[in-house]
């Protein structure tokens, strides 16, 4: 029977992954696209056989070829849903609200909404449109998150590579309200921070590591610490806090070095036990190797060396070096916290990683705990893709 809404028909047997409510349909499952659909629009997945499975965006340039919003036949994608999952995603945070200001909101994919990344900061909301549906929705998103948050500002971050798969421009622009200055302070933790909402790494702060954060606090105490890969200092002041002798932060960017520096002094703390080193993580540790120097406690977070499987060997290497270094440069009983936030290398893999890090570093070593992204950023029973960051404690003999 002819309907208005566009279809995609799937090819036979292809249906499986839809089955186990896996969200993305892939442009190879595809037999025939009935109707014309313009990017973003939803369209009914049809199995080979002809039975509904899901409603879905379009993504009409994307490998990705489609998302689902929802499993059901008769539920509208429009407004209602949109104010419904965000409801959903909201309350599971209220627990967080507590000691943090900031966190996220919607977890994409994680939330039953794929594509559409909702972050918290204070009176801030910063969306990020990841995908030609959730893109496609933009007015509708924005005006129920006004709705039911009334924050002061809502702007949006869309700059990341991934719109380019999507055919979608990058794009970032205050959508509600008068953003005065990009710099929002926040608390986490209990600990404040300065979070630039427009030019910061991300949508400005590394969430993810907001439970982490807290974990090496109460590991500091009286230890000799570096921070490598510091960003804006989230390790460094939780370190102070947590009655650190000495913090050595390494950092590429200066900007993020200087906000570092801003929010130690914003939390009060004495600047005196803190050295901070403009420079690649690489050679700096190399050149701690050869002086010498030792620690008690490193920290390892660096950028995403290998967002897909495909660049997960190169990226392999580089984790490995750096833990190497890290390793020789702690005292006996030291700690070692390391993190990896690429998709494509699973938390196995990363063990594995380290292990060999260890065995090359000649250094004896368990792991004390498993660390992983904070509860705001969930991971969908259904959508394993979800999962990215893990990290190890690591204590040497
Ligand atoms: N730990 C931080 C987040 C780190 S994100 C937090 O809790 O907020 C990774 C950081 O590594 C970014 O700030 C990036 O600017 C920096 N970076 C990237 N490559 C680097 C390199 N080779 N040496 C030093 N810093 C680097």
């Amino acid at each position: 029977m002819a309907t208005s809404k566009p279809q995609l028909v799937l090819k036979s047997g292809r249906e499986k992954s839809l089955l186990r409510r896996h969200p993305w349909v892939f442009s190879g499952a595809i037999a025939e696209v009935l109707g014309d659909p313009k990017p973003g629009a939803t369209v009914d997945i049809i199995s080979g056989t002809g039975e509904f499975l899901a409603q879905a965006a379009y993504s009409q340039q994307s490998q990705i070829r489609a998302r689902v919003w929802t499993w059901e036949r008769e539920e509208a994608v429009g407004s209602v849903f949109f104010r419904s999952r965000l409801e959903r995603a909201i309350r599971s945070r209220i627990e967080l609200s507590a000691e943090s200001n900031a966190y996220r909101l919607c977890h994409a994919e994680s939330d039953g909404l794929p594509g559409l990344v909702v972050d918290k900061y204070s009176n801030t909301i910063v969306i990020q449109l990841l995908s030609a549906g959730a893109d496609f929705w933009r007015d509708v998103i924005v005006e129920e998150l006004g709705q039911s948050l009334k924050p002061k500002v809502i702007t949006e971050r869309s700059d990341v590579e991934v719109r380019k798969l999507e055919g979608l421009p990058e794009r970032t622009r205050v959508v509600r309200g008068d953003l005065h200055s990009s710099n929002v302070q926040i608390i986490e933790n209990n600990l404040k921070f300065n979070v630039d909402v427009a030019a910061g790494h991300k949508t400005g702060f590394y969430l993810d590591q907001r439970e982490n954060r807290l974990t090496v606090r109460g590991l500091t105490k009286n230890r000799d610490v570096l921070d490598c890969f510091s960003y804006t200092g989230g390790f460094a002041v939780n370190a102070f806090k947590g009655g650190a002798k000495t913090v050595t932060l390494i950092e590429d960017s200066i900007e993020a070095l200087n906000q570092a520096r801003d929010n130690i002094a914003r939390n009060n703390f004495s600047s005196d036990i803190y050295e901070f080193i403009n420079g690649d993580a690489f050679q700096v540790l190399r050149k701690f190797r050869d002086e010498r120097r030792r620690f008690d406690l490193v920290i390892l977070d660096p950028p995403k060396f290998a967002p897909t499987k495909a660049q997960a060997e190169r990226a392999a290497r580089g984790y490995k070096d750096i833990n190497l270094l890290a390793f020789k440069l702690l005292r006996p009983g030291g700690l070692l916290v390391t993190f990896s936030c690429s998709g494509g290398i699973d938390a196995l893999l990363f063990q594995k990683i380290v292990a060999a890090a260890a065995l090359d570093a000649g250094v004896d070593a368990r792991i004390l705990r498993r660390l992983r992204q904070g509860p705001d950023h969930p991971v969908a029973l259904n959508f394993p893709e979800g999962e990215y960051l893990k990290g190890l404690v690591v204590e040497v003999s």
